[in-house]
């Protein structure tokens, strides 16, 4: 059997699409013509944090963040994320694997790092290309949560501890906490 493309956006959790916005609930599998976010952060390989949210309520959320943190995080896209380059990977049709093979800032390969995160927009069961899907690494999510403002990061923290039962065991360390990327 080929393996599936679009798995590394599947639910660590039930093996499947993810089927609900976290926040809303939205049903994102059937009948929605709303793109969502796929969100999947890994260590060692395991995923350990993941969810879906609708565009509705990223972009909610997005509105709360200071206006200094929308602008140091297009910055931080504009200078360190080569987006026009990464363009050239639509050549290659419906490939997800191709956009997040490595750090989309420091560009260090995906099998090396430690930890990172995945975000991918889909609608329905289609990937919506450019810029995402990306990935990025734990150090440049670090990078960009320095970024934040207190504001900021505390919206993002309050997002977590509304739908997630606290972090899970072992991820403290991780950029989990205050950090709204992929965003
Ligand atoms: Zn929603
Ligand atoms: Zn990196």
């Amino acid at each position: 059997m080929e393996p599936d493309p679009y798995a590394d956006f599947h639910s660590a959790e039930t093996g499947g699409p993810f089927q609900d916005c976290i926040s809303c609930g939205l049903d994102l599998d059937h009948d929605s013509d709303l793109p969502y976010l796929v969100a999947k952060s890994y260590r060692r390989g395991e995923c350990i944090f993941e969810y879906a949210i609708c565009d509705d309520c990223r972009s909610n959320m997005a509105q709360e963040f200071s206006s200094e943190s929308r602008q140091a995080l297009a910055h931080f896209f504009e200078k360190h994320v080569n987006v026009r380059e990464r363009s050239i990977f639509l050549a290659f049709g419906d490939e997800p694997a191709l956009w997040i093979e490595k750090c989309a800032s420091c560009e260090t390969p995906r099998n090396q790092l430690e930890s990172y995160s995945l975000g991918g927009v889909l609608l329905g069961r289609n990937m919506i290309y450019d810029p995402y899907p990306l990935c990025l690494c734990g150090k440049c999510e670090e990078k960009i949560q320095g970024l934040l403002s207190q504001k900021t990061r505390g919206i993002w923290d309050d997002f977590v501890d509304t739908h997630f039962d606290g972090p899970p065991a072992d991820v403290e360390d991780l950029p989990v906490r205050g950090r709204p990327i992929p965003f």
